[in-house]
């Protein structure tokens, strides 16, 4: 059966302090009130990572994961971080691809492959990330989009590479906006998703893959999401910087 996983993607937010705080937060909150059996992931900023790491390690629910990472192993890259020092501070899961960094630092397709590579050669899971513009949507060339995503970043790996892999259906006019997608339109993509995979590997592998859903989700929006068969979690923004919003969205994964 595949895993079910939300994940509270921090961005460039928190202090140390802070973060610790939330995160503490959170922490008890699943201990005390979640009897589900869906994995937590906390995506703080890079800094933040190994004081997330020790601070969770009792708790079996919970794991940490980081927002990017270099496509290289080690070497003169100044200001990169490799997917093996992630993994040496506690990291379980590597976001790739996210929206932000393919609008803001020019990561495309085939730079996200070699990521999504360095990531499974550190034996981590990548949550790669795929979603349409609102223009690519409204010229209906999102399913186009989709595939060229899924295909350039994720399609040369084998089928045992593959079955590591997270996938994040993110549509970039749900992200920060306020505006989700409507439980209807996310099925149909994860549903499209899954069709590709099977296409190119098996509906085995298709059925036991994780795809999560992200772009505004919130308490209020979490179950109705949750409830359609092709959604398994949710990769969260704005509203995992709030335990109480956070450990919501965790407690409608039931
Ligand atoms: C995200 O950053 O991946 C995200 C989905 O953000 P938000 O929940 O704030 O839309």
């Amino acid at each position: 059966m595949r895993k079910k996983i939300i994940a509270g993607n921090w961005k460039m937010n928190k202090s140390l302090e802070e973060g610790m705080g939330l995160v503490s937060e959170v922490s008890n909150m699943l201990k005390d009130e979640y009897k589900g059996s869906a994995k937590v992931v906390i995506i703080p900023p890079f800094i933040h990572i190994n004081s997330v790491s020790k601070l969770i390690a009792e708790n079996p629910v919970m794991a940490v994961g980081a927002q990017n990472c270099s496509n290289h192993k080690s070497g003169a890259y100044t200001g990169e971080i490799s997917a093996d020092m992630l993994k040496s501070c506690g990291t379980k899961y590597i976001i790739i691809g996210h929206s932000e960094r393919r609008q803001y630092f020019g990561e495309h397709n085939a730079w996200l492959a070699q990521k999504t590579d360095a990531v499974l050669n550190a034996g981590l899971n990548p949550i790669y990330c795929c979603g349409e513009t609102l223009e690519e949507r409204e010229s209906n060339a999102h399913f186009t989009v989709l595939e060229k995503q899924i295909s350039e970043g994720l399609f040369h790996l084998n089928a045992t590479q593959f079955s590591e892999v997270v996938i994040a259906y993110e549509p970039v006019w749900a992200i920060g906006t306020g505006k989700t997608a409507s439980t209807a339109q996310a099925q149909e993509i994860h549903a499209f998703i899954r069709g590709l995979i099977t296409k190119k590997y098996d509906a085995a592998l298709a059925d036991n893959i994780t795809i999560q859903y992200g772009g505004s989700v919130k308490a209020e929006n979490a179950a109705e999401l949750f409830s359609a068969p092709d959604i398994d979690g949710a990769l969260v923004g704005g509203a995992a910087l709030e335990s109480r919003s956070f450990v919501a969205i965790v407690k409608a994964m039931a």
